[in-house]
């Protein structure tokens, strides 16, 4: 039964309000505030497989899964005891473990194209130091982003940066330097045009160019057919380092990520979320010829107090080992995008609910607006009001959404028929 919100949310409540005393807007990550969707944030307490439960004790069917790394589902056995393992041996060294270099083989064995590769705590520092390392490989400043894509929040990609500012309608971020973004060239997202006419604009100039190969965060968008191939091909004829941010996408969409599904191959790839398996860790690899540029191999420095530490590299090492074991996984988790996408959207055309639904594989969202959405200047002209009655509509019914019309759902492996089942009765109801 639904209880009415006022009862619903009353330890959350009490919580938000004790935290908003010391922690600024009581959130340390700003989506997570409900700013967009409204209301005030449900508080936490504990997971499993597919559910997430409140302070009080509330259950919800999870469609985030802490913005991707939980691809497992909560508590998988294989990621509660590696962790449980290197707790009892020590948390971190600062020195080198050898877990680490079991990771990175893994990793080469899921993504071929890597010689080298880098572990940091996040993929705000993959993305930095991919650029600052494409930049020095090149002796080039200038970058080609796309609008509308999220690379974390290292200053020179805060332009056009996608979900989490247009949720906040943040236009310019203050306190960042106009001089760190002069070099930042922004192209929309699908326009091959655009990109050609950068290049000749700024010929010999651009380092590097960063793309989400599959975007994340302006809803879930595929690049249009051909459109990385083309990248591919204008970043070879110009000397400029072509970097996949595959920090949603990376073992997510594919065993060898978005560069195996599409068969194109980047320079250097970044990495978050699910190489940790729900600890802090991001990565940063290519080729040789360019990571040999990184500190202590070459002068790009880069380094981190608690990168490669034990306990987190352990949490994403036993995460990949079961996605490299088990590709069945990866079919699954298509099969129940594609059912998830076919069933919401005949039961909102019944309705007449004007929508758009894109997915591809395990990344999915929802807009409520005639245009499919093909790049940011779509997905603004949705009804993000639609959005967020509908967000709500669901939290009360046990459903876990992210609490912005600009986010893409995150599928885990713990998902199965009873809990799309119960996704799609609520879906029913909602008017
Ligand atoms: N790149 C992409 C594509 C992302 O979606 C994100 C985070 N959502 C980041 C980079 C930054 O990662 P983190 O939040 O771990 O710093």
């Amino acid at each position: 039964m639904i209880q009415s919100v006022s009862n619903r949310y009353i330890q959350s409540e009490r919580m938000f309000k004790q935290a908003e005393k010391s922690i600024p807007g009581g959130v340390n990550s700003p989506v997570r505030a409900f700013k967009s969707v409204g209301g005030n944030p449900v508080f936490m307490k504990r997971a499993n497989g597919a559910f997430l439960y409140d302070v009080d004790g509330n259950e919800y069917v999870d469609y985030i899964n802490s913005w991707g790394p939980m691809i497992l589902g909560y508590n998988h056995k294989d990621v509660v005891l590696a962790i449980q393992e290197q707790l009892r041996l020590a948390t971190t060294f600062g020195a080198p473990t050898e877990v680490e270099t079991e990771l990175a083989e893994l990793i080469k064995v899921m993504v071929p194209s890597l010689d080298l590769i880098r572990f940091v705590s996040s993929g705000t520092e993959a993305c930095m130091s991919a650029l600052r390392l494409a930049r020095g490989y090149t002796k080039r400043n200038k970058f080609i982003k796309f609008s509308g894509c999220y690379h974390g929040h290292a200053d020179p990609f805060l332009v056009q940066a996608g979900s989490g500012l247009a949720t906040l309608n943040i236009q310019n971020t203050p306190g960042v330097p106009s001089a760190v973004t002069d070099d930042t060239l922004v192209a929309p997202y699908n326009d091959i045009a655009a990109v050609e006419q950068l290049f000749e604009d700024y010929p010999n100039e651009i380092a590097a160019l960063i793309i989400e190969p599959i975007a994340g965060n302006m809803g879930c968008i595929r690049p249009a057919d051909g459109f990385l191939e083309k990248l591919r091909e204008l970043c070879n004829t110009n000397g400029t380092v072509l970097i996949f941010d595959e920090v949603m996408t990376g073992f997510r969409i594919t065993p060898g990520g978005v560069q195996e599904f599409m068969g194109v191959e980047a320079d250097l790839v970044t990495y978050g979320k699910v190489i940790g398996g729900g600890l802090p860790v991001g990565a940063f690899g290519g080729k040789k010829e360019i990571m040999n540029h990184i500190a202590p191999l070459g002068q790009v420095y880069q380094a981190g107090t608690l990168s490669g530490n034990p306990l987190a590299i352990s949490a994403g090492y036993a995460t990949l080992k079961v996605l490299n074991e088990n590709p069945e996984i990866y079919t699954n988790l298509q099969n129940t995008g594609a059912l998830l996408k076919k069933e919401i959207h005949q039961i909102l055309s019944q309705k007449g609910v004007t929508h758009s639904i894109n997915q591809v594989g395990s990344m999915i969202s929802i807009s409520f607006g005639e245009k499919e959405i093909t790049n940011f200047e779509d997905i603004t002209a949705s009804s993000i009001e639609k959005f967020n009655e509908f967000f709500h509509f669901m939290l009360s019914h046990g459903i876990y959404l992210p609490p912005s019309g600009y986010e893409t759902w995150f599928i885990s492996d713990a998902i199965s028929s009873s809990h799309i089942d119960k996704t799609l009765t609520a879906i029913r109801k909602f008017k």
